[in-house]
């Protein structure tokens, strides 16, 4: 299970809405992703499915050339040290890429290390080009209430609950709690009355026990 689509730092303290990716490594159907939030330094550590990389990778995509100490992009700025399979015993299965970044703003160095081939899709056009074509997503996939990220077929958002997409046409819903869509009239279930998948916010059947969307696993 997963929870962490929003890469948000987890010390309520803090509250930064992102953390900074160091590490992308796969161990079989599991990638491990190890980061550090670049306001309070916090370490935090998320498991996800590689299979469900859809999901995930257009919310962490703008965060792995980042500075892991100020936040900064550093999109244009890195040297990538070409691929190697021998960094440890424990990544001999797996091909990654070391990236150097000497921030532009800070001057500090972060240096990641990343899973080669997922690194290399998500670099790739084609990534891009067919998960629009696999999504459609909308210009924002960014709620407008609490700025987590949510996935282009979620209606509701996962972290705050609130609706944030018509269940009859689609069109992103921009005030809390409306009551009816501003575009179609469709009357908007409110988030209480529906149940939603706290991991991606698709709608949940009636008792269905895992999510038809995420696999996400339902407790009732
Ligand atoms: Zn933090
Ligand atoms: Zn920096
Ligand atoms: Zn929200
Ligand atoms: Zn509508
Ligand atoms: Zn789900």
């Amino acid at each position: 299970m997963y929870n962490q689509l929003n890469f948000q730092c987890e010390n309520e303290a803090c509250g930064n809405n992102f953390t900074v990716p160091r590490k992308m490594v796969r161990r079989g159907n599991t990638i491990i992703i190890e980061a550090r939030c670049p306001r309070c330094n916090r370490h935090h550590r998320y498991q996800l499915p590689y299979e469900q990389r859809y999901q995930w990778i257009p919310a962490i995509k703008d965060l792995l050339l980042r500075c892991e100490f100020c936040g900064t992009s550093n999109i244009d700025n890195y040297n990538e040290y070409g691929s190697s399979s021998s960094i440890s015993m424990s990544f001999s299965h797996e091909v990654i890429v070391k990236i150097l970044i000497n921030c532009k703003k800070c001057g500090r160095k972060s240096k990641k290390v990343y899973n080669k081939f997922l690194w290399d899709e998500i670099k790739s056009q084609e990534y891009t080009k067919s998960m629009l074509i696999k999504h459609k997503p909308q210009s924002s996939s960014l709620c407008p209430f609490c700025g987590a990220y949510f996935s282009p077929s979620s209606q509701v958002c996962p972290k705050c609950h609130s609706r944030v997409r018509c269940d009859n046409c689609g069109v992103m819903i921009k005030k809390k709690s409306a009551k009816f869509c501003n575009k179609c009239g469709n009357k908007l279930v409110s988030d209480t009355e529906k149940l939603f998948c706290e991991n991606c916010g698709a709608p949940i059947v009636p008792g269905a026990q895992f999510c038809v969307e995420c696999g996400n696993e339902i407790d009732n």
